[in-house]
């Protein structure tokens, strides 16, 4: 004898219920598929101009062994100081979640033996990374960078092009009244001065600097003029600055790249107190702002000896990095439009068990051919289709009830004439694909 429901009833798995629904770590926002329109904009802007300037993209772990941003970005930067995710592995390593691309794809150039390629090498990444910061307006703890990375040659011109690369990527996005902020901060025969002179400088006016910048003077008095404090802030003005104390090698690269951004129309403006966070820079550092924000789109600058402080041969570096967030958030502002390309431009109505084993056909038929198609099958109803049809807007409605199914045709539907025929099912692509061409409608 079979079973009756009620045994069913009796027998059924009790599962364990969260009580309440979880949220995802804090600074760490999902990405969900209408935002995913905008950012494949840029993805796509980005990797056009990686092409066209003769980049080769790369991927990097999004864990790596904590020592390399110890070694590369730097301990006295915030971001090994304050900012690392750090894992310890089963098997007791430390791994950290990546706080930027640099230090990786130059770990990645030694590894890899790219630097046996012709040189500038030219790399470019994009990813997320991740920083223990107070999430805020343009600050998250997972955020993503698009990166422009030149290894090998010390010619200003590349400093030059990478800041060109960047200020496209931006026009490209239709981002207007940009600003450059540029600065040099020397190299180790001329920094040293600047150095000391600096922490003379705050040394005097140490009553007045807060409490982190204190502990700023002891180890690295340029990430003093980074400090967003009111008080530490006032101080910059009266700062030595490095333009003064530049060796005649730094002051002609820092000249010839002016002059590379005059030829080419880039706005830009001398930012005495531009340091950048990372321990690594040499001469050139910049960033790229709206005039209207303070925020930062990308930054970077020229790192001569991290290939070397990394274990390579002395390897001239420059390089910078977008956030993918603000980028976004600039774009959503200008009300940037994205058209989605694979918008329907048939919707697939069946009603019936039959017409559905039909229904998955045609759906295969079409995708075959790269006809972007909606489609509703859970809902049983051919109103209740219809209805869904509607919200997708697509031009054309293929019905399949049981009579179809059972005569090998369809119905097709012309939504904005509010007409329809009965096409034999073979016809199908052949009959959209006329219509299309009449309606002046592209397919993909
Ligand atoms: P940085 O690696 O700090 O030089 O940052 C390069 C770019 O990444 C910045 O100009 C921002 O566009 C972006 N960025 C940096 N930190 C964050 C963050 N916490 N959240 C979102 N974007 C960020």
């Amino acid at each position: 004898m079979g079973r009756r429901p009620k045994d069913y009833l009796k027998n059924k798995i009790k599962r364990p219920k969260m009580k309440t629904i979880l949220q995802a770590p804090k600074g760490m926002p999902d990405i969900l598929p209408e935002e995913n329109l905008l950012r494949r904009k840029i993805f796509k802007a980005v990797e056009d101009l990686g092409n066209f300037y003769g980049f080769g993209q790369i991927e990097t772990p999004v864990l790596e062994e904590t020592k390399l941003f110890l070694h590369g970005t730097g301990p006295t930067s915030e971001i090994v100081q304050k900012q690392m995710f750090i894992l310890k592995t089963p098997g007791k390593d430390l791994l950290a979640l990546r706080p930027e691309f640099t230090p990786n794809i130059v770990r990645a150039y030694l590894e890899n033996g790219l630097y046996n390629n012709p040189k500038p090498v030219k790399l470019f990444a994009w990813g997320p990374v991740f920083r223990y910061e107070q999430p805020q307006r343009g600050r998250y703890r997972q955020f993503w960078q698009c990166n422009f990375e030149i290894l090998g040659s010390a010619d200003p011109i590349y400093d030059a092009l990478t800041i060109q690369i960047f200020y496209n990527l931006f026009t490209e996005l239709k981002m207007k009244e940009l600003m450059i902020e540029i600065n040099t901060i020397g190299c180790d025969n001329c920094r040293p001065i600047w150095h000391k002179n600096l922490k003379n400088y705050f040394r005097s006016k140490r009553k007045f600097l807060c409490a982190d910048c204190k502990n700023r003077l002891k180890i690295n008095p340029l990430r003093i003029l980074d400090c967003k404090n009111e008080s530490c802030q006032s101080l910059k003005n009266g700062a030595p600055k490095m333009i003064d104390f530049l060796c005649p090698e730094c002051r002609k690269h820092f000249k010839q790249i002016l002059e590379y951004l005059e030829i080419l129309g880039l706005p830009y403006n001398i930012n005495h107190h531009l340091v950048r966070g990372l321990d690594y820079y040499t001469k050139t550092v910049f960033e790229i702002r709206l005039a209207s924000d303070n925020l930062a789109l990308c930054g970077g600058g020229r790192y001569d000896y991290l290939v070397e402080m990394l274990g390579g041969k002395s390897t001239p570096a420059v390089g910078g990095a977008a956030g993918i967030e603000r980028l976004v958030e600039v774009l959503k502002k200008n009300n940037f439009k994205v058209e989605n390309p694979y918008k329907p431009k048939v919707f697939l109505i069946a009603i019936g068990d039959l017409a559905k084993q039909r229904a998955l056909k045609y759906l295969e038929a079409l995708r075959k051919v790269k006809i972007p198609v909606a489609e509703s099958f859970a809902h049983e109803s051919l109103k209740a289709q219809l209805r869904q049809a509607d919200k997708w807007e697509a031009p054309y409605v293929i019905i399949i009830g049981q009579k179809e199914a059972l005569d090998n045709t369809i119905i097709l539907r012309d939504m904005k004439a509010s007409s329809q025929e009965v096409v034999e099912s073979e016809k199908m692509i052949e009959e959209l694909k006329k219509r299309f061409k009449n309606d002046n409608i592209e397919n993909i």
